[in-house]
């Protein structure tokens, strides 16, 4: 309603004036002074103003001037009233300070009534105008902001990303078109609260950076997981929130997006893991180790559990690795497995992964397939424990071979596998068996390595013959044995390249492995460079031909021949001496011949002589078998070498022939010698019965002694056979004879020479004979001087000191 101010300091001119203005129907405010009329003005607006000019305080005028100083007021219309001031001057100054009108007491109350009532209505237009301007300007203002809040949700809605808006306190009053079809919640279920389509692990998180940014206004930035409605996947987002201010600057609320980034994120951290995988599966040759470190790594960022199986020689499968974030839930799945075992055929799994070489993806893991994989009830309650959600398996494959698998099981983190992570876990499978591959290569390399050094190294000839008969391996040992050279025998022929080979092959047994089953090896002759070489073969397959092992056994060969020879040699030996005896016997048993005393004499002396020969022999046999046994012992002292030497050659006169001479040839001073003279003289009497006995023509057998600064030397020379320079060193061999069949009728067991050697060894000495040189044959026997004051020392022949040279040469 329109109010009307009336100011007088008079009430019963106020009361008049009421009293005249009533009938306007105005709500009349009635002040008493000047001050009270400013008080309502503060308070109330006024179409207009009687103000009375006289009054005490603050009169009229000055009234009239505060009035019109201030903004608000200014432009109400003053009615002066007064009773007196009707000069001019007076009336000038009421209109200067903005009076449209005077009224002169008493006042016409016809003309009161109109005057104000004019005012009044102008005032009332003037405010009808303002008033329909101020709707005019409102109901653009809201056009104007529903299009453009049209415009921005159109745009909003446009783009792919989700998008937002607040309230001040943070409550949601908008969300675009991508939020509701995603979260699947509308504006109302969301602004009623989205915490749970949060991931539970990025919760805590996202609420905090939230309510820090409503507390700072400060822009907020969160990368977080969203569960996407339409199939319950979490998804990575990037989370963006901007406050909003008015034109004062003051935040009147929030507008932000969420942008889907999970591929990239995902596809980062893929990269992130196989990055790090490879460094350690590159790190180490221990594949088993460090593929247990992988499955660690791929827990918890790509699974819930990660398990790695490796295919054993055998074909069974190994688990390597069982990983889960939590300790307690590990040992339960193996408890479980090892309560249940998997099963080796099933069409579905790790074992039916590497069976096919082919990856399986179990998106869903639905409560059907549980139920078939279960073996009893308590078995599908157990797994259900688990709350398996999706599964991959891919295998481990290197150079086409199926080496084991990964499998991954996502549970409670609820993510869901799509072709997108198989191709990842491929690739990373891919990796893994590249290592495990390249280990094993390394292994393999390491062994071949081996078995080349061992190859090289072996006694035994080796070769390898290939399936079209070339030859691809020839160790060391073979090219030692055959004297055929690796370079003349690789890569050619075998039949071409090793002589008598197509023969030998054929009677060689070649067998599938080598063991118990094979045949004993075949000995077997081959010739090269005339020389006949004796074999023993043996053969087993291998994966790329036959392997042959033969060892030489020609010198074994030439021992058993000797044996053989031996053993005629002996039997000859033994059984001239037994027959002069038996002879001699007989003859002197006879009665009907008359003996005389002479030659009953010789008879009895042919019996002494061939039983001492007899003896002989019988103890050169167990001689050599006692050093052969190690048992003989040597008691070595000084000895007087010349004495030695003279007593044997005393010993020889007494049967050599007569056209035998004996001679020794020594300075009359020689130091002594450290040996055991009872054996060293056996061995000057094996050096002087030889020299007799192959010098069949007679002549001179000389026996020198030389002495040098540490040894003495004992020269055995003769004029006889001789012996060739390439037998040398064989005659030292036990039963080795030059002439095994006795064609120049001289016998013998071929023992003396090697007893020789054997005790010569056993003083330190040495034995050899001179270069051949026509005329003969010369014998030396080496012997150590005694120290000084050497004592006699014992020395048992199964321990002979080994610091000095061999004993012969
Ligand atoms: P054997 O009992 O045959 O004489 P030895 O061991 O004493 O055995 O000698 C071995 C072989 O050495 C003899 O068979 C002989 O052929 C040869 N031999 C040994 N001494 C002489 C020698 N002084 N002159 C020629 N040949 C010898």
């Amino acid at each position: 309603m329109t109010a009307i101010l009336l100011v007088d300091d008079r009430s019963d001119n106020l009361l008049a004036l009421e009293g005249i203005l009533e009938p306007l129907g105005h709500h009349l405010v009635s002040a008493e002074s000047g001050e009270e009329a400013l008080r309502h003005l503060l308070q109330e607006e006024f179409a207009v103003i009687l103000l009375d000019v006289q009054m005490p305080g603050l009169d009229g005028f000055e009234t009239a001037e505060l009035i019109k100083r201030r903004e608000r007021t200014r432009h109400i219309p003053i009615l002066f009233l007064t009773a007196i001031s009707k000069d001019r001057q007076h009336v000038f100054r009421g209109y200067e300070t903005g009076a449209v009108d005077y009224l002169f007491k008493p006042f016409d109350a016809e003309i009161l009534r109109s005057k104000v009532s004019v005012f009044v209505e102008l005032h009332e237009k003037r405010q009808e105008v303002a008033r329909q301007e101020e709707l005019l300007r409102r109901h653009q203002l809201a056009e104007l902001r529903r299009e453009s809040e049209e415009r921005y949700r159109n745009l909003a809605d446009g783009v792919p990303q989700m998008v937002w808006t607040t309230r001040l306190d943070g409550t949601v009053d908008y969300v675009n078109r991508v939020w509701i079809e995603y979260t699947g919640l509308s504006l109302e279920e969301t602004a009623a609260g989205n915490v749970r389509i949060v991931h539970p692990e990025d919760r805590e998180r996202t609420i905090a950076e939230w309510n820090g940014a409503l507390e700072t206004g400060q822009p907020y930035e969160v990368v977080y997981r969203i569960r996407r409605a339409s199939d319950g996947a979490y998804r990575w987002h990037l989370g963006r929130g901007l406050p909003t201010r008015d034109s004062s600057g003051q935040i009147v609320g929030w507008v932000g997006t969420c942008t889907d980034i999970d591929d990239r994120k995902r596809a980062e951290d893929a990269q992130a893991l196989l990055v790090e995988a490879s460094r350690l599966l590159g790190s180490s040759l221990d594949y088993r180790s460090t593929l247990a470190q992988v499955a660690e790594l791929a827990v918890p960022r790509l699974a819930d559990w990660c398990g790695v199986d490796v295919l054993e020689e055998d074909g069974t499968l190994r688990q390597l690795a069982v990983v889960h974030a939590k300790p307690e839930k590990v040992k339960f799945a193996l408890e479980l497995q090892e309560r249940y075992p998997p099963d080796p055929s099933s069409e579905t799994g790790v074992a039916a992964v590497v069976r096919r070489g082919e990856p399986e993806l179990v998106p869903e893991i639905s409560d059907e397939m549980l139920a078939a994989a279960a073996v009893d009830e308590l078995h599908l309650g157990l797994i259900q424990e688990l709350g398996l959600r999706s599964y991959m398996c891919v295998p481990l494959i290197a150079r086409g071979r199926t080496l084991g698998a990964i499998s991954f099981v996502s549970a409670e983190s609820g993510r869901r596998y799509e072709p997108d992570d198989l191709r990842f876990a491929e690739d990373l499978a891919r990796r893994a068996a590249t290592a495990i591959d390249n280990a094993q290569l390394y292994r393999e390399a390491e062994e071949r390595a081996q078995a080349a050094r061992v190859l090289a190294s072996i006694g035994d000839g080796v070769l390898m013959v290939d399936a079209e008969g070339v030859v691809r391996l020839w160790n060391p040992a073979a090219e030692a044995i055959t004297g055929l050279r690796s370079k003349d025998v690789l890569g050619r022929r075998a039949s071409d390249a090793i002589p008598g080979w197509a023969d030998l092959a054929e009677r060689v047994t070649v067998v599938a492995a080598p063991g118990a089953a094979a045949p004993p090896p075949e000995s077997l002759p081959i010739e090269v460079d005339g020389r006949e070489l004796w074999l023993s073969f043996s053969g087993v397959e291998a994966a790329d031909g036959i392997v042959y092992a033969f060892r030489d056994l020609t010198e074994q060969r030439a021992l058993e021949k000797m044996k053989t020879d031996f053993v005629a040699t002996v039997s000859h030996e033994l059984r001239t001496p037994l027959a002069a005896i038996y002879g001699s016997a007989m003859t002197v048993r006879r009665e009907d011949v008359d003996l005389d005393s002479k030659l009953l004499d010789r008879l009895l002396q042919v019996i002494a002589d061939e039983s001492n020969r007899l003896a002989e022999i019988v103890n050169d046999l167990l001689l050599a078998s006692h050093l052969d046994a190690g048992g003989l012992q040597v008691s070595i002292e000084r000895c007087d070498g010349r004495e030695l030497a003279e007593a044997v050659l005393e010993a020889a006169r007494t049967h050599a022939p007569e056209d035998v001479t004996l001679e020794l040839k020594a300075p009359k001073r020689l130091p002594a010698v450290a040996a055991d003279p009872g054996q060293l003289r056996q061995v000057l009497v094996n050096l002087v019965d030889n020299a007799i006995k192959y010098s069949p023509d007679g002549g001179r057998v000389e026996v020198a002694l030389k002495a040098d600064a540490k040894t003495m030397r004992f020269v055995v020379s003769d004029p006889g056979l001789g012996i060739p320079d390439a037998e040398r060193t064989r005659i030292f061999e036990k039963f080795y004879r030059l002439d095994p069949n006795m064609t120049r009728g001289i016998g013998g067991t071929g023992l003396g020479l090697y007893i020789c050697r054997e005790l010569v060894r056993r003083v330190d000495g040495r034995i050899w004979v001179e270069p051949h040189d026509g005329a003969g044959s010369t014998f030396v026997v080496e012997i150590p001087l005694a120290e000084r004051d050497a004592k006699s020392r014992a020395r048992s022949a199964a321990a002979p000191r080994r610091k000095s040279a061999p004993a012969s040469r």
